[in-house]
């Protein structure tokens, strides 16, 4: 059949994901709200995944009933650390949600053989991990797959969302949730949403799809010569087995011993015009509303990294002046 409209953006996503299916909605927070519904967790369940990482995250996992676990992430990469997923595992766990953050992939062959053992679901937060690899498979290819189309990503659509699984009768659930569970027209399945994306949302992230490869070319090269030149704080590392980093977020840390302070780095940097971000200054179980959800916690590396990290420009746009600027500031700290 000739479809009646072009701009498919699922087609992009599966050659990128190496997936079967993909499935575009509103937003990444709705994709991952989909994700849990569609796994069919709800009251009672428990989630686990990280304190340090954008809200969205813990919060679709509250949209559905569900209680969310943090586990402490791992100092080099910002990711779940493995090796306290399982402790925190209990009866009532129905999944891991890792978060592949700034760019960089899970651990996800520690974390895969986790959940086959516990027969959990992996559900991937890859909203700032579009083509990003760990040894040669794709992010969102490992479970399923949750990724924001936001104005800021490495793809976007302004606003959109998509998913990404091989498992076809979970694609199909997806489908019909994002369409108020209807199969048949006016057919009503169960209770479904309209997380529909438009055409104009998908128009654009097929255009933004086909530079994905050039974009994430850019970012690396621009990682490598921060990496090289940056001196005053400590730069970002690729784990050692395998990963292809995509750079969503290029984000140091400033040492502990340095004679100046985070924010006032950011304060200095800002004077110089030099735009950072930090990502996150406030760990997801700090949040009051979270708190009276799960009691208080503690988790060391999180709190600390939220003190000390900050991220500067690595996208495709800035140039070779660009770059010398941001180096020779950072380096005057
Ligand atoms: C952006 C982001 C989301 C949410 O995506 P939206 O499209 O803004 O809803 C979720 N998780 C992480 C890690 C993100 O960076």
């Amino acid at each position: 059949m000739i479809p009646i409209s072009k701009p498919f953006i699922g087609e992009e996503f599966t050659a990128t994901c190496q997936v079967k299916h993909a499935v575009a909605c509103t937003s990444g927070t709705v994709a991952l709200h989909m994700a849990l519904l569609a796994h069919g967790i709800g009251e009672g369940d428990e989630v686990i995944t990280t304190p340090f990482s954008f809200i969205a995250t813990a919060n679709s996992i509250l949209y559905v009933g569900a209680k969310p676990v943090f586990v402490d992430i791992d100092e080099q990469t910002f990711n779940l650390n493995p090796e306290l997923v399982e402790a925190a595992i209990t009866p009532r766990t129905k999944a891991i949600m890792p978060v592949h953050l700034y760019g960089h992939l899970c651990d996800m062959d520690l974390l895969m053989n986790i959940a086959k053992r516990h027969n959990l679901a992996i559900i991937e937060d890859a909203a700032q991990s579009v083509g990003s690899m760990y040894k040669g498979k794709v992010a969102g290819s490992f479970g399923t797959g949750c990724f924001s189309l936001y104005a800021t990503k490495n793809v976007m659509s302004a606003e959109g969302g998509m998913l990404t699984t091989n498992d076809t009768k979970l694609a199909n659930k997806l489908r019909l949730i994002r369409n108020h569970g209807m199969e048949k027209r006016y057919h009503h399945e169960f209770l479904g949403y309209n997380f529909r994306m438009t055409n104009v949302h998908a128009a654009i992230g097929v255009v933004q799809m086909g530079r994905l490869a050039t974009f994430t070319e850019k970012r690396q090269r621009n990682a490598v010569y921060l990496n090289q030149h940056i001196q005053s704080v400590i730069t970002p590392d690729i784990k050692n087995g395998n990963y292809n980093h995509v750079w969503h977020q290029y984000t140091v840390k400033v040492p502990e011993t340095a004679s100046f302070t985070r924010d006032g780095a950011v304060e200095q940097l800002r004077e110089k015009g030099i735009g950072t971000g930090i990502f996150y200054p406030i760990p997801i179980h700090h949040h009051a509303y979270i708190k009276n959800i799960v009691g208080k916690q503690h988790f060391p590396v999180t709190e600390k990294l939220t003190k000390q990290v900050f991220s500067l420009p690595v996208h495709p746009q800035l140039t070779q002046k660009d770059l010398e600027t941001i180096v020779k500031e950072v380096n005057d700290l």
